[in-house]
């Protein structure tokens, strides 16, 4: 259970599955700390991350209810809600609705933290924009003049969860987060996404990967991590 004094994590992800792989044990560690995380899907992926579905010959209608149902289990297993803006992809267009619709979720939810796509990815024009949709949507609700029936909000971080390619993607690892308490849900969520089979050993091996280079950098054992950046520099009284 949410614990309220705890407060809110949002993650946006422009696709259904892209909050899985990327942050799907940030979401579980998170919850089991008693956050309420709760998953923003501006699409399905219905055109661009479901290829073995359009082979399958089914229609757009049907992608989009499969992978809204895997998308449904997987963050049931991660302990998230989730929200589906339904804005299609492929390409995904930002219009005035979705932008407003994510500076109402700021204000209404007033995240803690909030978790998206990489600044640059040349090989999915979708996930970029995501980015720069969340950044501006941020901006618009620290806003005293926008309107809302909200309270504007404060700063809360942003981090950047690690691409598919991360070199060309300029991707720094700034955050390595120890997800091994919380690994196996993680990739049972994963096996909910039938439709990306080939990426469940992939997103394995990188959790491995990250984790090596977690008890690299703390001087511990880590067996998974994933790995963030941060948009804007850490605050604080003392170095960590
Ligand atoms: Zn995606």
């Amino acid at each position: 259970m949410a614990d309220a004094s705890k407060g809110t994590i949002v993650v946006v992800s422009a696709h259904a599955a892209d909050f899985v792989w990327r942050a799907g044990g940030a979401i579980a560690l998170y919850h089991d700390m008693g956050y309420k995380v709760r998953v923003l899907c501006l699409t399905f992926g219905e055109r661009g991350e479901s290829a073995r579905l359009w082979k399958q010959g089914k229609t757009l209608e049907e992608i989009k209810a499969i992978r809204r149902e895997e998308a449904e289990k997987a963050a049931d297993i991660l302990g998230a809600e989730v929200r589906f803006f339904d804005a299609g992809d492929y390409p995904l267009e930002v219009t005035a609705e979705l932008r407003d619709g994510l500076v109402q979720e700021f204000r209404q939810h007033r995240p803690e933290f909030i978790l998206t796509h990489s600044l640059v990815d040349p090989y999915n024009a979708d996930h970029p924009r995501t980015t720069q949709l969340v950044l501006e949507s941020r901006i618009l609700a620290q806003a005293h003049g926008y309107p809302s029936a909200y309270d504007v909000i404060g700063a809360p971080a942003v981090f950047l969860f690690e691409p598919h390619q991360s070199e060309q993607c300029n991707f720094q690892v700034q955050v390595l987060l120890d997800i091994t308490p919380v690994f196996e849900r993680k990739r049972r969520a994963m096996e909910c996404m039938a439709a990306q089979e080939h990426l469940w050993a992939y997103y394995t091996d990188l959790a491995k990967r990250r984790g090596v280079q977690a008890g690299r950098n703390a001087g511990g054992t880590v067996v998974y991590a994933e790995a963030y950046q941060r948009v804007y520099p850490y605050v604080g009284g003392v170095f960590v």
